[in-house]
């Protein structure tokens, strides 16, 4: 079989929580195949957690980035810089919406609940895409975000986070066409539900675990591990041919109708 191999490459990974969540698995995915990883956590709450899990690499990097603050992401990259010389690859696995947005009645959505979920979940890929660019530049790159089908139908209790995948992902397709003639290439990567932190705070996460279970052509839920194996694909030489593209983990439920 042929195996990815993804030694002397490194990879910078925003959004590991704890274990379970989609970014780990990419890391872990990213990291078997050789990658030299850097972390980001925010807030002391998250310290911990991150660094117990880095501890598993070596070389890795572990980094306080709350996407909101420019000087943190400044420091981010210039701390990268200093210690890998390049960059080749960065997950964008971040979204964040106020609890009472994430329940009840999308046009209540008041406009300082919208601006922090679309800083949050989505201009923080153009903010972090525009820095990571730079150092990608000399020898080309690839950036993967994640994304949920809620930017294209509606699911109750998304609400406002369906509003803002739909701008990540538009946000997905101008970053490509920008930064294809520097050769880094931008995907979504758009995954089925997987219980994690964040998907457990929005209200009857669990019953429409279920739906798509019973829903899906592959009549399963996905496993995290699968949405690492689907980055570990879009960084690698395999997936050279493509950018700008949305890539669907989440065992076939999005091509259903009734
Ligand atoms: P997760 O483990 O909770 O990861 C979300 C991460 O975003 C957490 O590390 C969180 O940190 C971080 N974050 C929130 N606000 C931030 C900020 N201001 N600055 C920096 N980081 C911030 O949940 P996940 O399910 O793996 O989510 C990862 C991505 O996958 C998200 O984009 C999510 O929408 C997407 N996704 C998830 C599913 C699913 O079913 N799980 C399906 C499709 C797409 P804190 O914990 O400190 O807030």
């Amino acid at each position: 079989m042929r195996k990815i191999d993804l030694s002397g490459k490194t990879a910078l990974v925003l959004g590991v929580a704890n274990q379970r969540s989609l970014a780990w698995a990419i890391a872990e995915a990213l990291g078997e195949a050789g990658c030299r990883l850097a972390f980001t956590y925010q807030g002391e709450r998250l310290h911990q957690n991150v660094t117990k899990l880095a501890a598993k690499y070596d070389d890795a990097l572990v980094m306080a980035c709350d996407v909101t603050s420019d000087e943190q992401i400044d420091g981010v990259f210039a701390q990268v810089e200093k210690s890998f010389r390049r960059l080749d690859f960065m997950i964008h696995s971040i979204a964040f919406a106020r609890r009472e947005d994430l329940e009840g009645e999308f046009r209540k959505t008041s406009l300082e609940g919208w601006r922090t979920a679309l800083e949050i979940s989505a201009y923080s890929l153009v903010a972090l895409s525009n820095r990571a660019a730079r150092l990608m530049q000399r020898e080309g790159g690839s950036i993967v975000a994640l994304t949920f089908l809620a930017s294209e139908r509606v699911f109750p209790n998304y609400n406002v986070m369906g509003s803002a995948k739909a701008a990540l992902e538009h946000a997905v397709r101008q970053l490509a066409s920008e930064l294809g003639p520097l050769g880094v290439r931008v995907n979504a990567i758009s995954a089925g539900p997987v219980s994690t932190l964040s998907a457990r705070g929005i209200s009857g996460f669990m019953d429409m675990a279920v739906h798509h279970r019973k829903k899906a052509p592959l009549k399963r839920n996905i496993e995290a591990k699968e949405v690492g194996d689907a980055a570990l694909f879009l960084c690698s030489s395999m997936a050279s041919g493509i950018t700008g593209s949305t890539l669907y983990v989440d065992a076939g439920y999005h091509i259903m109708g009734l």
